[in-house]
């Protein structure tokens, strides 16, 4: 069956690791929602738009794939997309525990809830955010890990040259 699905996440900022999985899901999906967490407490580098406009810019060139942002519980960000399924990233197994947690949580608030987990490259196993965010601002290269114009927007942030 084709499905439309939802793949939440902070993105702060987008890696190659959110693309690799974006990517694939728009290979088995019709269209995919790339949904932005818009959490007031928690502290983000780049606020939402910046988020959104990093990942419009680098996901351009897939046309079923759209990008928006939500404030508050996933599920209700679900039911008023119409929505039932959510595409998770799956790294290393430390990922595997908080998301079941969160799959199981979401599933009681909301019984037509279901995630599909997607692994990405062996490449970006064990590539985060947090981790690119931190090598940025100690000022090393992190060209491997995010795109070119998110590299730009590191290195606006942390002033460096
Ligand atoms: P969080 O929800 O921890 O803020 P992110 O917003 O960075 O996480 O990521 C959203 C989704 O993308 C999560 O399902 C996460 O596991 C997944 N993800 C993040 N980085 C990668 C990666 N390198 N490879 C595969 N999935 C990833």
């Amino acid at each position: 069956m084709c499905k439309s699905v939802i793949y939440p996440g902070s993105f702060d900022p987008v890696t190659y690791g959110h693309i690799d999985i974006i990517k694939r899901a728009s290979r088995l999906f019709t269209h995919i929602i790339v949904a932005v967490v818009a959490n007031p407490n928690k502290k983000t580098l780049f606020d939402i738009d910046e988020r959104k406009e990093m990942l419009k810019t680098v996901l351009k060139d897939l046309k079923n794939v759209e990008i928006d942002s939500f404030e508050g519980l996933l599920i209700d960000y679900v039911k008023i997309k119409k929505k039932q399924i959510v595409i998770r990233g799956l790294r290393a197994v430390s990922d595997f525990e908080y998301e079941f947690q969160l799959a199981l949580a979401n599933r009681k608030m909301y019984t037509g809830f279901d995630n599909i987990f997607l692994m990405p490259s062996e490449k970006y196993i064990f590539l985060s955010s947090s981790m690119v965010k931190e090598i940025a601002r100690l000022g090393g290269d992190v060209s491997q890990f995010v795109p070119s114009i998110v590299k730009i927007k590191l290195k606006e942030k942390f002033r460096i040259t």
